[in-house]
């Protein structure tokens, strides 16, 4: 019987012979089908990923060496490109609509002999909490159905939540990797803003998107991020270096002792909207951590009231640009209304295409940048997020790390917060700040509440410096039992 562990240990049963990736496959593919109600996925590649496991284990008959993901199987959020597959969005503006060309981060994955088994439901165009705003309708939470799995890369986290791939690929504008992580119970990294390339991502707000990890293991998100960095001659925000930075494999025994300088926001742990429960265990772990010798300071951060404002402005400003381009002339939905005039054509072919949450974005993005309001709100919005890097950059001088919740609640039932757009955005407050200074950060599975729901810690690092962001994560999950009750 095939079982997961991790990536290591999978090559290790192939190379043993006591798995194959037929058997993995043929696994996954059964699990997907008993789980369809969790309704993760929105297209599954069935035949393709038999076929392809079947040439990967030719390939080890014939002693061809292991490529570094050799028949892992890995599900994509429905915002990124893989030619000749569909890619939706979850919106019904792009029925029927297949890549034309491959991610770089996926044809990474393939370069390394990945097998992409599907695409995971998110809500459309990734905006969203809760993955309710979804053409596909809501994703369930694996651990208890009446729940949302957080948003916007709900399929991707419910995929690996429930075991219906290795590891997954969601993005991160705003959270959408480390808020469903965290509603999950499972890991999910936001690398640094440019550390993969955001070419074939399907763009919401190009300043912000990053893509990012869902998985049960920090060595396989460390080793998918090596994979998928790098420089891209396609994407001119994609961080340029030498291959050496990117390394991010670490081999923990080296340094178990190591002594973290973290700071966490007293604005943070005692605002109003956080749960008691998630403070007080928060709480409880930054006096763990100072009696095993890591110092932990609390610092003040009096602008964190604007950020969920600053987001808002800025990557609904972004989405109404980056979204005009589907209007249904070339590809994609088209309404079947009798055309009075082009104008017509447009505006009924986006009524009927976009979701309500997405109309509203454009809406709220064109009024913040017109010509009466630009400065008021945009040129505003744009100075806020310049004093968010300014004040981060002096922390990262000082500390290692900052960490803080991933979201003021666990997971929620289904249906409670979508008639309150508001609500929704505020609870964006502990994410958000990565995005907008384009830091690392991950959220991982910590800690169980009363309510039966896990919950996450975020820990955020200096830019660039995921290698630090994983060995601080690996090290709390290692030490888990000590530091969570
Ligand atoms: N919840 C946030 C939003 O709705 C984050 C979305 C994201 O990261 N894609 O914008």
């Amino acid at each position: 019987m095939f079982s997961f562990q991790d990536i290591e240990n999978y090559q290790l049963q192939l190379t043993n012979n006591t798995t194959t990736c037929g058997d993995a496959v043929n696994y996954y593919l059964n699990k997907i089908e008993a789980e369809k109600k969790l309704n993760a996925y929105t297209n599954v590649f069935a035949d393709e990923a038999v076929q392809q496991a079947k040439q990967l284990d030719e390939k080890r008959k014939n002693g061809e060496p292991l490529k570094r993901l050799h028949g892992v199987v890995i599900a994509i959020k429905d915002v990124l490109c893989y030619k000749d597959h569909p890619v939706t969005a979850a919106s019904k503006i792009l029925d029927g609509f297949k890549s034309l060309y491959t991610a770089t981060c996926i044809q990474q994955l393939i370069n390394e002999d990945a097998i992409i088994i599907g695409n995971c439901n998110c809500d459309e165009f990734a905006m969203g909490s809760t993955n309710e705003n979804s053409v596909y309708g809501p994703v369930l939470n694996a651990i208890d159905n009446s729940k949302v799995p957080g948003g916007s890369s709900g399929g991707s986290a419910v995929a690996v939540q429930a075991g219906l791939c290795m590891a997954s690929l969601g993005s991160d504008t705003g959270g959408s990797v480390r808020q469903p992580a965290d509603f999950c119970g499972i890991i999910g990294l936001k690398p640094t803003y440019g550390r993969i390339s955001r070419y074939g991502l399907i763009a919401y707000a190009s300043s912000f998107d990053q893509a990012g990890i869902f998985s049960q293991s920090v060595s396989d998100v460390a080793l998918l991020l090596e994979i998928m960095s790098g420089p891209d001659e396609f994407d001119s925000t994609a961080i340029q270096n030498n291959n050496s930075s990117n390394t991010f494999h670490f081999d923990h025994s080296a340094s178990p002792d190591k002594k973290y300088r973290i700071a966490y926001f007293k604005e943070a742990l005692h605002h109003p909207s956080l749960d008691k429960e998630i403070k007080d265990s928060i709480l409880n772990l930054i006096e763990r951590l100072r009696s095993s010798g890591h110092t932990v300071n609390e610092i003040g951060f009096d602008l964190l009231d604007y950020v969920v404002p600053a987001y808002y402005v800025l990557t609904t400003a972004e989405a109404s640009s980056n979204l005009n381009r589907y209007d249904g002339i070339r590809f994609g939905h088209q309404t079947k209304d009798p055309i009075k005039d082009l104008t017509a054509f447009y505006k009924q072919t986006r009524t009927e295409g976009f979701g309500k949450e997405v109309q509203r974005r454009i809406m709220l993005g064109t009024f913040v940048l017109s010509s009466g309001y630009y400065d008021a709100y945009f040129t505003k919005a744009q100075q806020v997020r310049r004093l968010l890097v300014d004040k981060t950059n002096a922390i990262f001088a000082d500390y290692d790390a900052v960490i803080m919740p991933t979201s003021p609640t666990t997971a929620f039932p289904l249906g409670d917060n979508s008639n309150d757009p508001i609500a929704m955005y505020l609870a964006d407050i502990f994410t958000v700040f990565a995005n907008l200074t384009g830091i690392p950060g991950i959220s991982i599975p910590l800690f169980k509440h009363s309510n039966g729901m896990p919950f996450g810690l975020q820990i955020m690092c200096k830019k660039s410096d995921e290698l630090t962001l994983l060995q601080l994560a690996e090290h709390l999950l290692k030490n888990k039992a000590s530091v969570s009750t």
